[in-house]
């Protein structure tokens, strides 16, 4: 018996990090001392205090039953009073926020609310698989936008056609950046609202990096006078609290583009686990000074790793933000042979830049996402390699 899958799923490329998965599990499973550079998943555990509110909630009853909708009114608090605290944005906890099951479950599921097939979405690349595949799956078809070093990796918006952009029914962006960790400055944002206004496309901005920053800390699209009237945020608990496994993030921003998103919302889950929620309240309105350690621990193994990659002959973006770092791969090497050959001869995990877009052909991204200790061996393991 055939068991045939739906077009929309084999318009899918196949799931980055899966692959890369796979082939760090053979390699584990011939007794190999694997260094895993590859997923962006933090390593340190939540804070204490976050988990304490979890635990406590759970002995409510009440939270244990379907929880809904846009999210616990003290959640969307939370999240105004942090938006007004962190950025100085103000947001309508009614209409303005809704929770996500992690900033993933609203990127993903956003186009379907919004794009009709054969619409386009302006998608940059490199980038987070997430956006493109949800825009295929939706039917929608992706414009690509090379994100260059002449550029200041953020995306040449003169150089679209114009027709392109009128046809363009989202925009997604995501400062600070995953892969290359570049941040945006205001004067961009600028930019794109007024492109936005202009050309009538809605603007998507993933910002779930926000707080990981190591100068200074970036701006919210949403500070940009009539950013709301075009776009919305992504946020998540994900990467700031190291909470990815809670699965919790919210959309804010435009009423009418949040709203469509939990109309969309109501037919897929069923809300996010109110002890979920709680304890997100208390990783938003609880003491911060984890977020100051968290970036701590980054700026460390960052300047270890920046510094010992160049003392190697590496040609490495030094990241203002995130905890990836974008490294261009030895002469003659293509991304996908330079991890091969770091994970066959140094048993170390990192990600193919091609993998992530094709202009990201020619470098390889790091997350650092284990300890120092770690890094300075695999720094040894690189410098034993023949190029
Ligand atoms: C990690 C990450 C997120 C966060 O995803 P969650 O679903 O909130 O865990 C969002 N965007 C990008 C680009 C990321 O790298």
């Amino acid at each position: 018996m055939r068991h045939d899958y739906a077009e929309r799923l084999k318009k899918l490329p196949p799931y980055l990090f899966v692959a890369i998965d796979e082939k760090k599990k053979a390699a584990l499973a011939r007794g190999a001392d694997i260094i895993s550079l590859g997923v962006g998943d933090p390593d340190l555990p939540t804070p204490p205090h976050i988990i304490e509110a979890a635990r406590a909630s759970m002995e409510n009853p009440a939270n244990h039953q379907y929880p809904f909708g846009a999210g616990l009114k003290k959640f969307r608090e939370a999240v105004a009073s942090w938006y007004q605290k962190r950025f100085g944005v103000a947001l309508k906890p009614e209409t303005e926020i809704h929770a996500l099951l992690g900033s993933k479950d609203g990127i993903t599921h956003s186009p379907f609310s919004f794009v009709n097939p054969g619409d386009t979405v302006l998608i940059p690349e490199p980038a987070y698989p997430a956006y493109n595949s949800a825009v295929l799956l939706a039917g929608g078809i992706p414009h690509h936008l090379p994100l260059l070093e002449k550029n200041k990796y953020l995306p040449d918006l003169e150089a679209v056609p114009t027709d392109v952009l009128r046809k363009a029914k989202i925009l997604f962006l995501n400062y600070p950046n995953n892969p290359i960790s570049a941040v945006a400055p205001r004067s961009f944002y600028e930019d794109v609202v007024q492109l936005a206004r202009l050309y009538g496309f809605m603007v998507f901005h993933d910002a779930a990096y926000s707080e990981m920053y190591y100068d200074e800390a970036p701006i919210s699209f949403l500070n940009i006078d009539g950013a709301k009237d075009v776009g919305i945020e992504f946020h998540s608990c994900s990467k700031t609290y190291n909470m990815t496994g809670w699965r919790i993030g919210w959309v804010c921003g435009n009423a009418e583009i949040v709203k469509g998103i939990g109309l969309l919302k109501d037919n897929f889950d069923s809300g996010a686990f109110q002890v979920v929620q709680e304890a997100a309240i208390a990783a938003l309105t609880g003491p911060q000074d984890c977020v100051r350690k968290m970036r701590d621990v980054y700026r460390e193994r960052r300047d270890v790793w920046v510094t010992g990659l160049g003392r190697l002959g590496w040609k490495v973006f030094n990241p203002p933000a995130t905890f990836y770092v974008w490294a261009r791969v030895p002469e003659g090497y293509t991304s996908v042979r330079t991890v091969e050959k770091l994970l066959e001869e140094a048993h170390i995990v990192c990600t193919p830049g091609s993998g992530l877009g094709p202009s990201g052909e020619g470098y390889v991204r790091f997350a650092l996402t284990v300890p120092v200790k770690r890094l300075q061996e695999a720094l040894q393991r690189i410098e034993r390699l023949k190029w």
